[in-house]
Parts: structure tokens; C-alpha cells; sequence
């Protein structure tokens, strides 16, 4: 143990040396991440503390699917793309309310660690993906999903000498004259060079949703379906050193139907999605980024209809009809759109059922010839193979012909990753709430706010982000303890 003065100064012959170089706090990627470019970057001991039993958190359970613009993958199919082009994509479809400097940064850096972590081992699928709304698909699939990315990771790690700690919260920053110092768990000190906090996000913690997610706490059954470490630790850590924070009510919601605690990440084409009045508001397909601004542009509640004859037909072919077509995942079963679930969702009163649009409208509550109006109106675009409202492709456009109906109540309560959090800059350092970078203290991940603003951009923006500052957090931390060790 360190001995302290009472203001908690240690004068600089009293400084005992140092455990470790680097600690980082928390094994997702980021972490891991942040633990190769540490070692990479000079530091010599490098420590990986774990809460859970397990490493990889979210990260690990995750697509893993990575945004990053310029990469030899993109090369390779033919599709020209670069770094500009996604910093003014994220840009606009933020309305540049992000951390612009930061933002450049990560999206300079996104394409550059995809490759990264192919030369590291991360093997891709060749076909790359439409995220969201982006020109040119510039989602990288890795093989293994997010599993795949970590054991890649976790495997270098092992390599250069990193050490993982298991079963070890974190639950003190060591602090000596305004600098980060170390780490502290229960009575166990370790002194460092720098700390990087890498701890996830909050998706496990109602109070921290209903506090700084509250959009999603309030859909009334939230459901978050990372890992259990995600309990919002770093905000007690920044709280400890005044870090300041940022991104409010950020992060990803997806729509469910509330029946069980199987994750969906899109909706069948063939469905048809109407808001509280009876009438539809965009185009079904819409990728998960989008649809989630739309719910909150529409009460965050929507019923999605169709009739029994397209219900029985999607259960027989056996897909789901995805727009979004995953490579390794998209040939499979809608775990909602079937059959049998749907008569658990009208037994669990999540769904309603009529024998025409007109009784449908009555049960739920709404007017029936604004509801009998969409649907002709869907009908008819269905018909022309035109979708005249909201351009669905006609691929999708499947027509309400006959009763029963039925319609499932919708809500964005499926809770994917959380993006409040503590405020960097673009050097992953942590701000002070006087915008001062925090001395000896990095940050990457779910764990920090600014980066992923409140249009989530598309598949892979969380990863590239955690990806990104990790690498980032790794090398300043390493370079900030080389440096004040001299
Ligand atoms: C099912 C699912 C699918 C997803 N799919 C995608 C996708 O395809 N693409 C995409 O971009 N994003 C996706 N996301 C989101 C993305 O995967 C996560 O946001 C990201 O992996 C978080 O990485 P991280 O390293 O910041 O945190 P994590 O991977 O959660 O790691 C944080 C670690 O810190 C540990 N920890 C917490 N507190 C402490 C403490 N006090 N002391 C020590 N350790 C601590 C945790 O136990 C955890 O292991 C998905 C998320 C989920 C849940």
C-alpha cells in the first residue's frame, strides 16, 4: 500500500514504483484492443482487469459487424469508399451534433483498424453489408461474429504477455495530486503508469437506463441483451475524478414484440407497420438505426399487421424475409413471425386478431376508416408492385387480402448497447468537467459518450467506435506512462 499525506499527495522520492505500466479496465474489445496497442506502443506491463468470470463482455456476444470506409475488403469487391465520405455521412445524419474532432478521427481510423484486426487474425466474410443508410456497403462481417473478434484478441494478448485478470471489479481509480495513479479493487491497490477504462456500458442497470436512457426505460420493458457486467461502473469511476459526460438518452433500441427474451434485429418485409392512429409511417425495411429515431418520432409504440394467409406462408418457407441480408446468419426463421408464436402473443394479449380490418381497428383503438384507408392504400401499392407512401421495395409489398387479421404491438424495448457516457477527446483522453484532459486516465468504448451520436449511423458503429478508441486509449495510456516514468 502507498503511503498518502492527508491531502493525498505523495511527495516524488516517497513514489513507490509502479505495478504495472497500463491498467485497463475491462476485456471487451476495447479493452483487448487496448491492451495490444499498449504493448505495441512500448508499455512493458500491461493489465487487463475483469469483473465478470468470463472475457469479451458485450463484445463477445455481439455481430461484431464494423463499420470502416477505405478498407482492401471494400477494395477487393470493387466498391470505392473513404474516410471523407463516412465523416460526412456520420456528420450529416448527426446533424453535426456529435464530437466533430472526435468523430474525424474515428472515422479516419475505422477502415485502418478493420484491417488491423485482419492482420491481427480476424478473418471476414467477403461480402460486405448496408449498415444504414450509407451509398456503398462499408459493414465488415466477421467470421465468428463478435466471439470471433475477441478470441482473435484475447489470443494476441496472450501472446504478448498481457495480463487478464478474471472476477476482478474495479471499484476505486487510485488518485495522487490530480493524476490517475492506479486502480483499486476492495483493498487491493495496483499502481500504474495510466488506466485505461474500457468497462462497457449500462444496459444492465434500470436505475442508470431510466436516468440517462430513458427512452428506453420508458417503453416499459426495457430489455437489454448484453452482458451482465454492463452495469454503468464508469460512471461511478468518472464521477470519482469529475469526468465530464455526454450523450444523454444515446444508444440502440430495437423493436420487439415483448412476448419473450429472443432478440430480433429487424422486421420481416411483409409486415405492415402502423402508429397509434392507424397509420403507417415509413418503410418497414428500414435498417434498426433508423427505425429506432422513427419510433421515437411516433410515440415509441406501433402495431405491425398482416393477415393469416402471409402469416402461414412466411412459417412454411422457413426465412424470415429480412431486407438486411447478413451473410452466415439470414437464411433462418423469424423467431416472431410465425404461426405458433403468434397465437402466444394473442394468448399473452400482445396481439389481437379479427376478421376484418374494421374489427381490427376496434380492438385496438382506433379509427376504422383511417385504418381501413392504409390498408387499401397498402393494398393498392401492393398491387401495382408500387409502394406510393414510403417507397418499400416491391419484393416486400405482400397484400392484406383476407381476415383474420392480426396485429402485434411494437415497442423499440429491446436495448442493444448504451451511448451515455464519459467525454474524450480524440486522443481517448477523459475530459474533467473543465474540459481538461484528466492526467494518467484514457477511455474507449460503450463506456464513453460523443462519439456514437443520437442517430446510431448503422450496423458496426459501436464496434468501430470501441475498436477504434481502444487502440487509440492503448497507445496514449502507454505513451503518457513512458513518459511521466522518465
Ligand atoms: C447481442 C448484441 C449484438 C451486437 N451487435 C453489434 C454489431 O454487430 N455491431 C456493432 O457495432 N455493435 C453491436 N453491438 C454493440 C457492441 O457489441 C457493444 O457496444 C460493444 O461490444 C461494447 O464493447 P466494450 O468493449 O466497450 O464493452 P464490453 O464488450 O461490454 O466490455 C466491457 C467489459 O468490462 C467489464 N467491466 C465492467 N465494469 C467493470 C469493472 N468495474 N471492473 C472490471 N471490469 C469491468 C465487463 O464485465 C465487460 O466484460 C451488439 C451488442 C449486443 C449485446
Amino acid at each position: 500500500m502507498t503511503e498518502r499525506s492527508d491531502t493525498g499527495h505523495v511527495s516524488p522520492d516517497e513514489v513507490p514504483p509502479n505495478d504495472v505500466d497500463v491498467v485497463i479496465i475491462g476485456s471487451g474489445a476495447a479493452g483487448l484492443g487496448a491492451a495490444l496497442a499498449a504493448r505495441a506502443r512500448g508499455a512493458r506491463r500491461v493489465l487487463v482487469a475483469e469483473a465478470e468470470g468470463v472475457v469479451g463482455g458485450s463484445s463477445r456476444l455481439s455481430g461484431g459487424l464494423i463499420m470502416g470506409a477505405g478498407t482492401r475488403y471494400q477494395r477487393a469487391q470493387g466498391i470505392q469508399d473513404d474516410a471523407a465520405s463516412l465523416y460526412h455521412d456520420y456528420l450529416q445524419l448527426n446533424r453535426w451534433d456529435v464530437d466533430a474532432a472526435v468523430v474525424k478521427r474515428f472515422t479516419e481510423l475505422a477502415g485502418p483498424t478493420v484491417e488491423w484486426l485482419g492482420d491481427l487474425g480476424v478473418e471476414f466474410h467477403e461480402q460486405l453489408v448496408f449498415g444504414g443508410d450509407e451509398r456503398v456497403p462499408r459493414v465488415h462481417v466477421p467470421i465468428g461474429r463478435g466471439q470471433g473478434i475477441v478470441d482473435v484478441l484475447h489470443g494476441r494478448c496472450r501472446a504478448a504477455d498481457v495480463d487478464v485478470a478474471l472476477g476482478r471489479r474495479v471499484d476505486r481509480l487510485l488518485v495522487e495530486g490530480g493524476r490517475v495513479t492506479g486502480v483499486a479493487v476492495g483493498d487491493d491497490e495496483i499502481r500504474s503508469g495510466a488506466v485505461v477504462i474500457a468497462s462497457g456500458g449500462f444496459g444492465n442497470s434500470a436505475e442508470r437506463l431510466a436516468e440517462h436512457f430513458p427512452s428506453a426505460a420508458s417503453t416499459g420493458e426495457a430489455w437489454y441483451i448484453g452482458a451482465e457486467g454492463s452495469r454503468g461502473d464508469a460512471l461511478d469511476l468518472g464521477a470519482q475524478v469529475e469526468a465530464q459526460t455526454t450523450g444523454h438518452d444515446r444508444g440502440l433500441r430495437l423493436l420487439h414484440t415483448g412476448i419473450d427474451r429472443i432478440y430480433e434485429a429487424y422486421i420481416p418485409g411483409w409486415l405492415v407497420l402502423v402508429d397509434a392512429d392507424g397509420r403507417r409511417f415509413c418503410d418497414e425495411t428500414a435498417p434498426y438505426g433508423m427505425m429506432d429515431h422513427l419510433m421515437r418520432m411516433h410515440g415509441n409504440r406501433a402495431w405491425a399487421i398482416c393477415d393469416h394467409g402471409t402469416l402461414v406462408e412466411a412459417t412454411a418457407s422457413g426465412t424470415a424475409r429480412y431486407k438486411q441480408t447478413i451473410p452466415g446468419s439470414s437464411k433462418r426463421q423469424s423467431p416472431h413471425w410465425t404461426t405458433d408464436v403468434m397465437e402466444l402473443m394473442l394468448t399473452a394479449g400482445r396481439a389481437r386478431r379479427a376478421a376484418t380490418i374494421e374489427d381490427l381497428a376496434f380492438a385496438l383503438d382506433m379509427d376504422a376508416a383511417v385504418l381501413r384507408g392504409t390498408i387499401d392504400r397498402y393494398n393498392a401499392g401492393a398491387g401495382a408492385h408500387d409502394d406510393a407512401e414510403f417507397a418499400k421495395h416491391h419484393t416486400f409489398l405482400e397484400p392484406l387480402r383476407e381476415g383474420p387479421f392480426y396485429a402485434v404491438e411494437m415497442r423499440p424495448s429491446t436495448v442493444c448497447f448504451t451511448a451515455y457516457g464519459l467525454r474524450i477527446d480524440r486522443d481517448a483522453q477523459v475530459l474533467s468537467l473543465a474540459s481538461r484532459p484528466i492526467p494518467g486516465l484514457f477511455a474507449a468504448g460503450e463506456c464513453t459518450g460523443g462519439v456514437v451520436g443520437a442517430q446510431y449511423v448503422g450496423s458496426g458503429n459501436s464496434y468501430a467506435n470501441i475498436t477504434v478508441f481502444g487502440r487509440i486509449a492503448g497507445e496514449q495510456a502507454a505513451a503518457f506512462a513512458i513518459r511521466s516514468s522518465r
